[in-house]
């Protein structure tokens, strides 16, 4: 009787490999640049369609296969990087396991040029779905190009699972640049789309991380060196002040090779301990060399975990040196003019404007004269905040008949007397005590408003995030949006990722009120802003708006449209902890009550509560 076993073909058993090691167009893009780096390229040329669910080409100028190892190379375990179990613990190759090239080409149409050297004519293959469909000869350079197209057209389920082009095109990007900060010595182009992304001529390792992340990255950096008997470490950490939110610019490349690895990071952010503020995330770029044979790479199928030897000691050596070499270069206050000086002001004050202090001298002052009234009190100037609000024109809702009866409230109020005249002008800004609108700012966080039957508590930075929520998401879908132009266009640097991404969103900036002069590869040019937005706030805002918009990235243009409008009201509104005056309080309830949705911040947080006289009562 025979048994129920059976060997699976090979084209099924490739199909089920490439599920671990092709999960999305990025895995081919990272395993084809590493080939090319195996086969010690000068130049790597990536292209690629539609985030590579079209086309993901990559062109080297390397070693090229001759007839029988082209062939080869799409069988599975057809490696020429290693012969025995021991190589293993030696390796100076990205690849090793052979894999890479049979599961890309179980999942989707392959074609293969390449030549050696020495050879007269190359090699032309075609492969679809495993399955050989032609090879020729052909004139052709140097080298090897591989062409991967339809990537998944046999397992539409895998294709289905693929998210936009944005996200996938990130990924992309995430891997390319793995691999270019690893080989500065390497040039490396990409094309996404027919446009350039990245042009990295060969250069050394501090010149490849400014060309990949921009040229404001130069100043940010301070080198890293260290040689001891189990790890060399050379590279660059970022000073604390260009410190971010995100983890974007955060690398180990051990043995050439990037790796993920939570200990060292937890290493690094120990030697940054009190430096940072508010969370935020460091640069680094370091690049690690252990011997080959201290560390296991094999233990994750798409390799980025490795598993050191003696983690305790690399981490020790890491913090320490990272540690020395911040305490070298910044020990000593720098003094840097393009630093954002308000950063030194303490929370209250840094956004007052400093009013020159007039000396009042009271000529008529006889310190003999007995005192017949109350000294008058000055007040503090002009206040500086600026909270940004265009006039609303709505008709009076009807939320305002909770005012009737003010008149006579005010009265009771305004005569109350405070025992000591010292105390009041503590507790109470002097401006709100001498307005008689009842309305102030409490503790710089909540507008108190009173009203005929309570008092209104208003959360003054909700209430401004729902204000201005509103405003541009209609702003937005109507395209109708005033925008004020700047005298000096802004010139605001992004890192190539950044950019993408504010290309992608440029329309939507646009209905709000933005005018962008020009998109570059890292630079935009802004001559024009919404009129709720200061020039000085805009870098940030934009950053900040980016961020976000990445970390959750909406998949349809509806709740991207509501997104890029809820978050650029988050960091547009007034904060806690920001003085207003008067007339900035009065502008903040009355667009509050003129809104939609009052109730809740776009963050669902509730904006306001009241307390009627008769929660008061119960209290005494
Ligand atoms: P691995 O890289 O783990 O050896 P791959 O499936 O990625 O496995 O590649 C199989 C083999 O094909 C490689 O070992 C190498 O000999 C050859 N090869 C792949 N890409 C290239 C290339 N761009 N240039 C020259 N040889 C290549
Ligand atoms: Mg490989």
């Amino acid at each position: 009787m025979s048994g129920i076993i059976q060997l699976l073909p090979d084209h099924v058993a490739n199909q089920i490999a490439a599920g671990e090691v092709v999960q999305r167009p990025a895995s081919v893009v990272k395993e084809l640049i590493e080939n090319a780096v195996d086969a010690k390229a000068t130049e790597i040329k990536l292209i690629v369609k539609d985030a590579g669910k079209t086309l993901i080409q990559v062109i080297d100028n390397g070693s090229g296969m001759n007839v029988t190892d082209a062939r080869l190379c799409f069988e599975r375990h057809a490696t020429s990087k290693i012969r025995h179990a021991e190589d293993l613990f030696a390796l100076h190759t990205k690849g090793f396991r052979g894999e890479a090239l049979a599961s890309i080409a179980a999942v989707a149409h392959v074609e293969l040029k390449t030549k050696q050297e020495q050879e007269e004519l190359g090699i032309h293959i075609i492969i679809e779905g495993s399955k050989l469909v032609t090879q020729d000869v052909a004139v052709l350079p140097k080298g090897t190009s591989f062409l991967v197209k339809n990537l998944f057209f046999n397992i539409p389920a895998r294709r289905n699972f693929l998210k936009s082009d944005n996200v996938e095109l990130k990924h992309i990007i995430d891997e390319f640049e793995r691999v270019a900060l690893a080989h500065p010595n390497i040039s490396f182009t990409m094309i996404s789309n027919g446009s350039e992304v990245f042009n990295l001529p060969s250069s050394n390792y501090r010149q490849r991380i400014v060309n990949i992340f921009g040229g404001k990255t130069n100043e940010k950096l301070v080198p890293v060196t260290e040689e001891t008997e189990i790890l060399k470490i050379s590279g660059f950490v970022g000073k604390p002040e260009f410190s971010k939110k995100n983890r974007s610019e955060q690398f180990f490349l051990v043995n050439d090779r990037f790796i993920k690895s939570p200990f060292l990071h937890h290493a690094i952010m120990s030697a940054y301990e009190g430096l940072l503020k508010d969370n935020n995330q460091p640069s680094y770029f370091l690049y690690l060399e252990v011997p080959p044979h201290t560390i296991d790479i094999n233990i994750h199928p798409t390799k980025t975990e490795v598993k050191f030897d003696d983690e305790q000691a690399l981490y020790a050596i890491l913090r320490s040196t990272v540690k020395h070499s911040l305490g070298m270069f910044n020990v000593a206050p720098v003094l840097d003019f393009e630093r954002d000086a308000t950063l030194d002001v303490p929370y209250h004050y840094k956004d007052k404007v400093l009013d020159t202090p007039i000396i009042q001298v009271d000529s008529t002052f006889n310190p003999f004269a007995i005192e017949t009234e109350p000294k008058k009190s000055y007040s503090s100037g002009t206040s500086s905040s600026s909270v940004s609000y265009t006039k609303n024109t709505i008709s009076q809702p009807s939320w305002e008949s909770l005012y009737t009866d003010l008149k006579q409230d005010t009265f009771e109020v305004a005569s109350v007397s405070f025992e000591n005249e010292v105390v009041a002008s503590k507790l109470f800004d002097e401006e709100i005590v001498e307005s008689q609108t009842l309305m102030y700012q409490f503790n710089r966080k909540y507008i108190i408003k009173s009203m005929k039957s309570g008092l209104l508590v208003i959360h003054q930075n909700r209430a401004h995030q729902r204000i201005l929520y509103e405003q541009f998401l209609t702003n937005i879908t109507v395209l109708h949006a005033s925008s004020q132009q700047l005298l000096f266009p802004l010139e605001i640097q992004f890192s190539r990722e950044e950019m993408m991404y504010l290309k992608e969103i440029q329309p939507n900036l646009e209905g709000i009120g933005f005018a962008f002069e020009k998109m570059g590869l890292d630079v935009a040019v802004i001559s024009g802003l919404p009129a709720q937005i200061a020039d000085t706030e805009v870098n940030s805002i934009l950053h900040d708006l980016i961020y976000n918009l990445q970390e959750n990235l909406p998949e349809d243009s509806f709740s991207l449209t509501d997104s890029i409008s809820k978050f650029m009201a988050r960091s547009v509104a007034v904060k806690t902890g920001k003085y207003l005056n008067t007339a900035e309080l009065e502008n903040i309830v009355n667009g509050l009550f003129a809104c939609k949705d009052p109730n809740v911040s776009p963050f669902n947080k509730p904006i306001f509560i009241t307390l009627t006289t008769e929660d008061l009562d119960k209290r005494f």
